[in-house]
């Protein structure tokens, strides 16, 4: 029994009240989106979309808006004709912006390429041709499997440009994992590279594709053709044939092509969550409402000014942040784009910010698993370079602790830009929840609002609103118009994973409080909260408490199985380089225990604290909390294909015994 009355599924929150920061005066006066747009919204929501729909080019303009007769299956825009590749590139080259660079883009080796829109397109028509000639048409599955160099992007648009469908998969995935991923979308293309660089060495990707091909699975081979990006000047192995070089065939095609409407609910791609909590799901996203979604959002949370913006994001195409924020926003926006093929600290962790100082980078977003990485180093690295081009900053991926949030505004925001912190999910296909840069006063470690036009509510089991100062399950209350319209193959998951909770609301499966003012704070997974003596608690506050000692630059914690109080809090901690509180590990566990008693509260206090090396991540670099409890929990250690770095576990558990 519980010794509180609580309502099931409420989380307790721990966290006290934190300073705000007003939206800058120059970002109010300039703001492209002022206080009325969320009026505007709320008062109706189809048509605030539709209006946002509107600013893109349709081949056929649509009538209809939302169609959710079908739910949870929706169709948005449903009659009218796109094409999304059309809105990234014809468009801004037929409005006279075809010489506006489109990708400022770096190599690991320092090896560079500039590339107008005109240029782009051209690109993409040639690739458009190419994958006509080999057979692929509308519907068919185009699987890729690059490093970030530019024929990354010029892959994904010309198949989008054909209306067929992509599967971006990660380069970091082992061969079985490709494979998988193509039997699953039963995949007829592979586009992939001989190689790619990452820490000053070429890491082999086609050797990989052979391997993946090879492996004996139970569906009969679905790929025809292997197109062969010559990057890392690797001898490779060749099938011929079945093998073909990118270079070479591009060469051949015709460099015309006229790009047609297809309905706006064309399936546009399929891509695997990054399995932080399991098995990856294979989102299936379309076209018209995607794209609306993910353009609006570039501009308005961005506040993106096409004309002298230089945008940033250090997404991996890989992941949906590279598809919404490197491919669709930025270019349906006609943005000018860095994008940087290779690891932050090679050669040196001043890589990032040189080429912030070299191309003079106005808008940066990344993730915090990088921001603390940064934090580790010391900021030195950081305040060494020139920064001062920057803006605006942005996070997504995980909840920001305070302190990193603080520590990003400092020293690469040069305390002035403002922080986005902007919530969303491979599933919601472009961001939800996030300040607006003019209009909201932000708070550190707060994703705050849902963006105009999306309704969130945080609610307990019974779904009833939590009300303020409470924490719960993150719902999104209404369709829309990014949402995932599937998972691939398995529509009785996708209902099971997102409806089933809750009937009518989007489950999310992530945490959440709304705090005094009614702004919304992300506190990890469901999955992943604790039951200590009766008390919901969740992971991000006291990681974050563990953060804002100075000595720790990473903290992770779970829940383990206790005697006395049914769950303990065992932390694992990485504390920052040069740091000298903290001289061991015995000391550690004191020194943190009572920081967390005296920040947060008793009842948050672990029962164990261990210094590591490293935390379990996901090849985007969140933390695998599941993992960590196996091993807290003294079992056999789970489900490891999604983890980045496999030695990582044996390590962490050698530690521990
Ligand atoms: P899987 O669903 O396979 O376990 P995943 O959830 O890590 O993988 P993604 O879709 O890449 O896959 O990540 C979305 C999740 O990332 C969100 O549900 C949330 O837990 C976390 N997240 C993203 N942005 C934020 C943010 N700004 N604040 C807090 N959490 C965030
Ligand atoms: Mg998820």
């Amino acid at each position: 029994m519980s010794p509180n009355n609580k309502t099931p599924g409420v989380i307790e929150s721990l966290q006290t009240e934190v300073e705000n920061f007003p939206a800058p005066p120059h970002f109010v006066e300039t703001a492209q989106f002022g206080p009325e747009i969320y009026q505007q919204a709320t008062q109706n929501p189809e048509e605030f979309w539709a209006e946002q729909a509107r600013a893109l080019h349709w081949h056929k303009p649509f009538t209809q808006t939302l169609d959710w007769s079908n739910a949870p299956f929706a169709s948005w825009f449903g009659d009218g004709e796109i094409n999304l590749s059309y809105n990234c590139l014809d468009r801004h080259v037929l409005a006279g912006n075809g010489d506006r660079v489109a990708i400022h883009w770096e190599g690991e080796p320092g090896d560079t390429r500039t590339i107008t829109y005109h240029q782009l397109l051209g690109e993409v028509k040639k690739a458009a041709n190419l994958l006509t000639s080999l057979g692929v048409t509308r519907g068919d599955r185009v699987a890729i499997y690059l490093p970030m160099i530019p024929e990354a992007v010029i892959a994904m648009l010309a198949v989008a440009r054909i209306g067929a469908i992509h599967s971006v998969v990660f380069g970091g995935f082992s061969a079985e994992s490709l494979r998988a991923r193509i039997d699953d979308a039963q995949a007829k293309i592979i586009i992939t590279a001989d190689g790619g660089w990452r820490k000053g060495r070429v890491s082999p990707l086609k050797p990989a594709v052979d391997e993946a091909l090879a492996l004996a699975t139970e569906t009969p081979l679905s790929v025809e053709h292997v197109l062969v990006v010559q990057r890392g000047e690797n001898d490779i192995a060749w099938e011929e044939g079945r093998d073909l070089w990118w270079h070479e065939e591009i060469a051949q095609v015709d460099d015309q092509h006229t790009a047609q409407g297809f309905p706006a609910e064309n399936p546009l791609f399929i891509l695997y969550t990054s399995g932080t909590t399991g098995k990856p799901k294979g989102i299936l996203h379309t076209s018209g409402g995607y794209l609306t979604q993910a353009s609006f959002t570039h501009r308005a949370v961005f506040d993106l000014r096409p004309e002298t913006d230089v945008y940033w994001s250090t997404a991996d195409i890989g992941w949906v942040t590279g598809h919404s924020y490197v491919v669709y926003g930025p270019l349906s926006n006609g943005a000018t784009q860095v994008m940087y093929e290779g690891t932050p600290e090679t050669p040196t962790w001043s890589r990032w910010w040189e080429i912030v100082e070299r191309y003079g980078v106005t808008i940066f977003y990344t993730a915090p698993t990088a921001i603390r990485s940064f934090m580790k180093q010391g900021r030195e690295v950081a305040l060494k370079h020139d920064l001062s081009t920057i803006r605006l900053l942005g996070t997504v991926g995980e909840p920001i602790n305070p302190e990193a949030w603080l520590w990003y505004r400092e020293v690469i925001g040069a305390g002035t830009a403002p922080i986005v912190d902007t919530w969303w999910q491979t599933e919601t296909g472009a961001i939800m929840i996030s300040p607006l840069p003019g209009v909201t006063a932000t708070k550190p470690g707060s994703a705050q609002v849902p963006i105009p036009g999306i309704s969130i509510d945080v609610v307990d089991d019974n779904a009833d609103h939590v009300g303020r100062g409470n924490g719960g399950l993150l719902t999104v209350t209404k369709p829309w118009p990014s949402m995932l319209r599937g998972i691939w193959g398995d529509p009785e998951r996708f209902i099971a994973t997102y409806w089933r909770t809750f009937g009518d609301k989007y489950f999310a499966g992530d945490g959440a409080r709304l705090d005094a003012d009614g702004d919304i704070w992300l506190m990890g997974r469901v999955d992943d909260v604790m039951n200590v003596s009766g008390h919901r608690l969740s992971t991000t506050e006291i990681e974050s408490s563990l953060v804002s000692h100075p000595s720790v630059a990473e903290a992770a914690v779970v829940g383990a199985q206790d005697e006395v109080t049914g769950q303990a809090v065992v932390a694992f901690v990485i504390l920052k380089k040069n740091q000298t509180l903290i001289g061991d590990s015995d000391q550690a566990s004191a020194i943190l225990t009572a920081h967390v008693g005296n920040h947060i509260g008793a009842i948050a206090r672990p029962r164990q604290v261990f210094v590591v090396g490293e935390l379990p991540k996901t090849r985007s670099g969140k933390i695998i909390r599941r993992l960590l409890k196996d091993v807290a929990e003294g079992r056999e250690v789970g489900d490891t294909s999604t983890l980045a770095d496999t030695n990582i576990m044996q390590l962490i558990t050698e530690k521990l015994r």
